[in-house]
């Protein structure tokens, strides 16, 4: 369902351009028609995709191109994909928070980037490193990714090591342990703190969630 968000693709970068056109209010026929006839060379057609592909773009209202622009982005699986990567925003969110950290973290596409690649970002500011759109198709990779790019945004932002070690005030890294997104620390030979999102728990309800 995904197939046509390779990263770097064409098709990414239309369904990046239809999302910010939608969130603005300003979507051009454009992008719509050009997500269109790619998905109909993938054979990935639909009766939306047919409908544009019939009419003249001239003729679409806006709000006709904003109704086929969500249908598209829809259709293609794009909504999940975004959808997996905003979830995984929220509850390293909630990881930045238990540090006691009071950020907003976002992600978009930046309009300074017409890549088709998101950014993360806090507090208004979008710079972490590029995530493409189809780093949604699994939750925990996902998650992983985010998290990575969160502490590259968390830092630039306090001056300092997010997120550390309770037992050896050591930085963590995000990594994929056994299936599990967890944050590592590389004290004591390495061992995992936490999982991403359960930095808030104490240490014993950690120990309780995990012995479960
Ligand atoms: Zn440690």
């Amino acid at each position: 369902m995904y197939s046509i968000y390779q990263d770097g693709s064409d098709a990414g970068r239309f369904a990046a351009q239809i999302y910010r056109g939608l969130r603005e209010g300003d979507l051009g026929a454009e992008p719509v028609v050009e997500l269109a006839c790619l998905m109909e060379e993938a054979d990935l057609g639909c009766p939306p995709v047919r409908e544009i592909l019939e009419r003249p773009a001239a003729e679409l209202t806006s709000q006709e191109v904003a109704r086929l622009g969500r249908d598209l982005l829809r259709a293609t699986g794009f909504d999940q994909l975004w959808a997996t990567l905003e979830t995984a925003v929220k509850v390293v969110e909630g990881d930045v928070r238990a540090a006691g950290i009071d950020v907003v973290l976002g992600i978009t596409f930046p309009n300074w980037d017409d890549s088709g690649c998101a950014r993360v970002g806090c507090c208004g500011g979008y710079g972490s490193p590029a995530i493409w759109p189809s780093s949604g198709r699994d939750a925990g990779a996902a998650l992983v990714e985010i998290a990575d790019a969160v502490q590259d945004v968390v830092i630039e932002h306090i001056w300092g090591v997010w997120p550390i070690c309770p037992e050896h005030r050591l930085g963590l890294h995000a990594a994929f342990v056994e299936g599990t997104a967890v944050w590592q620390c590389a004290g004591a030979g390495t061992h995992t703190a936490a999982a991403i999102g359960d930095l808030g728990l104490s240490s014993r309800q950690r120990h309780f969630c995990r012995s479960k």
